[in-house]
């Protein structure tokens, strides 16, 4: 029989005794089951999240720093079972795994260290005027399946840090490692004040819909996320959302293809290509677009697909069929359409495992699928462009806005094109990068609200005035 992981529900590991099976990408052997909650079992959780909301909320923040502290240590001291099972159901190599638990651990540590202290507006012999923050309440946390870890403490660090109360709901294709981490959280959090739940995508609406939670914050597509705002509306929680990307990279004419094409093959194929601000089009230009596509397909040729458990693996599968379907979809309406490939596109969906060969396209048009679509594979399309205004027109001409990327030997150009860019976060050669401290944010169709840094941390409160008339005679 398969490891059951159970839930945290109250400060105690639970389960329902109905199951999901959990398969792993790389072999589709199903490798664990976990519980399969419905509206019992979330009305539970919200009820012990309530409950704990009272005392938690009064708790002093250094208390509250302290537990996340501990989840930050727990993490790390786990840190080597907790990328193994982040392998086995998420599918990514053991390197980027390292790399996703090593992340939540430096996310959770620098997160608790943010500042919630009362603003002085006023305070003179008259009276005083104090913005304080005051926690939401209970909050609902919604996870994808590309980064559970990451995501999850992303949502449960700066809820505990407000003074809020969360219920966390993994995606049902990658709960197990958040699980684990439930176990460990159970150790050092009071008992309600995080509480995971498993499910399938049905219970997302009915964590939306509940009328005893005050807030959602979800990361995961635009379609869902239209749903969440939706769902929301009926007694106006507050949301948060992290939704889809189609990202845009702009090499300039004085980038040298040999330095930059390995950087620019990571920036899309990490993960492979499952990543929100994954590079999803590049745009090179003419000058350097032989030189420089040539050297990105000559290194990805030297990269191994295969399972993330095996050493020397450097792009994993997709990690699930349904996200294997459609990348299929996409590459398969490339040729159709006639589009030159430079590399990759032949899928062989009969093997074991939801692998795709890494695939890059030579200059496809502006409309075609696998551009204008957020593609979410190991896909990379290449486009040429002649001036820098085109370039800068043609990466806003998106309807999302997560992320963004400029390549050039001058640093102050790339600022200059990076601040056109109509983007959350845009870097300036480099990719990927996050800080515990600065807001991440999408605009358009990628979302609204912030999550990590002060402004993510307030999303988790209201801002509650006190005024003081201290002339006043009253007695
Ligand atoms: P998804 O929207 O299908 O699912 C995300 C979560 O929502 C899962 O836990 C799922 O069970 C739940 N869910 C599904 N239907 C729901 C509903 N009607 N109501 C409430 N919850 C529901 O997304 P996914 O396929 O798991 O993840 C991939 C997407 O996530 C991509 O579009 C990617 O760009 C996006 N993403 C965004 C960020 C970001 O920070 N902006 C980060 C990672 C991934």
């Amino acid at each position: 029989m398969v490891t059951q992981y159970k839930n945290l529900i109250n400060g105690e590991m639970v389960d329902t005794g109905e199951w999901l099976d959990v398969v792993n990408p790389a072999t589709e052997e199903v490798i664990a089951q976990v519980p399969a909650c419905g509206a019992a079992e979330l009305d539970k959780a919200v009820a012990a999240a309530r409950a704990a909301f009272k005392t938690w909320k009064k708790t002093p923040i250094e208390e509250r720093r302290n537990a996340i502290r501990a989840i930050g240590k727990a993490i790390s001291d786990n840190s080597d079972e907790l990328f193994r099972l982040l392998t086995s159901e998420q599918g990514k190599p053991h390197a980027q795994a390292q790399g996703e638990i090593g992340g939540a651990a430096y996310m959770v540590m620098n997160q608790a260290e943010l500042d919630l202290d009362d603003e002085i507006n006023e305070d003179n012999e008259k009276g005083s005027v104090r913005t304080r923050r005051v926690p939401v309440g209970v909050v609902g946390g919604i996870v994808p399946w590309n980064f559970p870890v990451s995501m999850a403490v992303q949502k449960i660090v700066p809820a505990m840090l407000s003074g809020c109360t969360i219920i966390l709901k993994p995606s049902p294709f990658t709960p197990i490692t958040t699980l684990r981490l439930a176990e460990l959280i159970k150790d050092v959090a009071p008992p309600g004040v995080v509480n995971i739940i498993t499910g399938e995508d049905s219970l997302g609406p009915l964590i939306t819909e509940h009328p005893d939670i005050d807030k959602i914050t979800f990361t995961g597509s635009t379609a869902t996320g239209k749903k969440i705002m939706e769902g929301a509306s009926a007694d106006l929680k507050r949301i948060t959302l992290e939704l889809g990307g189609n990202d845009a990279s702009i090499v300039m004419p004085d980038a040298d293809p040999k330095k930059v094409a390995e950087q620019l093959f990571w920036s899309s194929f990490t993960n492979a290509g499952q990543i929100c601000i994954a590079a999803k089009r590049i745009y090179i230009h003419e000058d350097i677009y032989d030189e420089l596509s040539q050297a990105i397909a000559e290194y990805a040729k030297n990269v191994k697909v295969g399972d993330g458990a095996q050493q020397g693996t450097g792009v994993g599968p997709i990690q699930n069929k349904k996200q294997y379907d459609r990348v299929i979809e996409l590459i398969e309406d490339a040729k159709d359409s006639g589009y030159k490939f430079l590399l990759g596109g032949d899928v062989d969906p009969s093997g074991t495992g939801y692998f795709v060969p890494l695939t890059i396209l030579d200059n496809p048009p502006e409309d075609a699928r696998i551009v204008a679509e957020e593609q979410f594979g190991p896909v990379m399309p290449l486009m040429k462009f002649s001036t820098e205004e085109e370039a800068i027109e043609r990466a806003n001409n998106s309807e999302y806005g997560l992320a963004g990327a400029v390549w050039t030997a001058d640093q102050d150009k790339g600022v200059e094109i990076a601040e056109q860019l109509e983007t959350g976060t845009v870097w300036v050669n480099q990719f990927l990068k996050l800080t515990a401290h600065t807001p991440f944010a999408g605009h358009k169709q990628s979302g609204f609200g912030a999550e990590y840094g002060k402004e993510g941390l307030l999303e988790f409160t209201y801002p509650q005035v006190i005024m003081v008339n201290k002339a006043a005679e009253v007695a």
